[in-house]
């Protein structure tokens, strides 16, 4: 018997009462549904996909705000490539693009400053998103520019933090039975920001890696956890997480970001839960720089990302759902992100 089938073995075994488990990572959704896994799974045990994906959780608000600017303001504005497609509620940055609106891809926050560095006459900025596992590189670039003199970038941030949003999904889900904790947010945080969801809530916490193996294995961890009626936290994913994370990475995010309100699609504001530069990097918040209007969150009629985000329904439940939402050409966020929910069922039809 190889590891997959002695896990598998034992999860059948074990998996003994319903269980309802959550992903909180999009490099989980897409693993989960390339390995197949829930097919494997006993009836017993119910994989649901969360707010995992930096791209599907930042709001049409957000996206309306980058457009307003892009279209108002001499700017140059600069995003990921995934991002660009995602639909406002009027239109998206890259029909905004074909519009005449100074919109680039980077692929990295410091691709954005080396063009703030030799475009001097025009404001850039960048658009932020992400969880722990990107706010640290955008807070070293901020670093940068102040390091270097460069004044005309800005951040205009979407950035989240996770332990607000997974305590406001325990609230929603009364019926969650355990986290299959975000791997890749964990080598920054480490396991400590989960633990007042196993002591606070009794909910089973499990950071687990990517390979099939470990996902399954955080799954029969997890089970174990309910079936002994001991919730905690516990690190699968031992080869990259340390209880205590990333220290460099966190301290240079806790020494540029602030904690704010901020918007996630589908769960409305979260208190707490966004980061923004702040004290003596405020002034590299695009906010403080253009007076911009505040948009709300309002998703395309028909398109059901708010629900898909916490783990309400599955995508095939959406009724335009692989009709007029396709990869090719997306409805929602949740569509267009290669580690959206939509499009890891929709890719691998499971
Ligand atoms: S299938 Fe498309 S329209 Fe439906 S929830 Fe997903 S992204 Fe939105």
């Amino acid at each position: 018997m190889n590891t997959v089938q002695a896990l598998l073995f034992a999860i059948h075994r074990e998996a003994n009462q319903p269980v309802r488990l959550m992903e909180v990572c999009g490099g989980h959704t897409h693993a989960i549904r390339k390995f197949g896994i829930p097919g494997l799974l006993p009836d017993t045990v119910s994989l649901l996909s969360g707010p995992g994906c930096p791209v599907c959780v930042t709001h049409t608000g957000f996206i309306d705000q980058a457009i307003h600017l892009a279209q108002n303001y001499p700017v140059i504005i600069t995003t990921f490539g995934d991002l660009i497609r995602v639909p406002g509620s009027g239109q998206s940055l890259e029909t905004a693009r074909a519009g005449g609106a100074d919109i680039r891809i980077v692929l990295s926050p410091l691709q954005a400053l080396s063009l703030a560095e030799t475009e001097r006459s025009k404001q850039v900025v960048f658009l932020g998103i992400g969880f722990e596992t990107t706010a640290p590189s955008v807070a070293a670039t901020i670093l940068t520019a102040l390091e270097r003199r460069i004044e005309n970038f800005s951040v205009l941030s979407a950035h989240k933090i996770m332990p607000p949003a997974m305590a406001a999904l325990v609230n929603h889900q009364p019926n969650l039975d355990g986290f299959i904790c975000p791997g890749h947010v964990s080598t920054i945080t480490g396991s400590g920001i989960y633990e007042f969801l196993s002591r606070d809530h009794g909910i089973p916490c499990v950071i687990s890696g990517f390979e099939a193996p470990d996902i399954l294995e955080s799954i029969l961890l997890l089970i174990r956890q309910i079936n002994n009626h001991q919730p905690k936290v516990e690190i699968q994913y031992k080869r990259a997480v340390k209880p205590e994370g990333n220290m460099k990475a966190l301290e240079i995010m806790h020494e540029v970001f602030v904690l704010h309100d901020d918007w996630w699609r589908g769960m409305g504001i979260i208190p707490n839960s966004g980061l923004v530069p702040g004290g003596r990097y405020a002034g590299f918040d695009t906010l403080q720089r253009f007076s911009l209007p505040e948009f709300p969150d309002t998703d395309n009629r028909g398109c059901r990302c708010g629900d898909i985000l916490r783990g309400l329904i599955t995508p095939p439940e959406c009724s335009l759902y692989g009709k007029t939402c396709t990869p090719e050409s997306p409805a929602g966020a949740c569509m267009v992100s290669s580690e959206g929910t939509c499009q890891a069922f929709y890719r691998y039809q499971n």
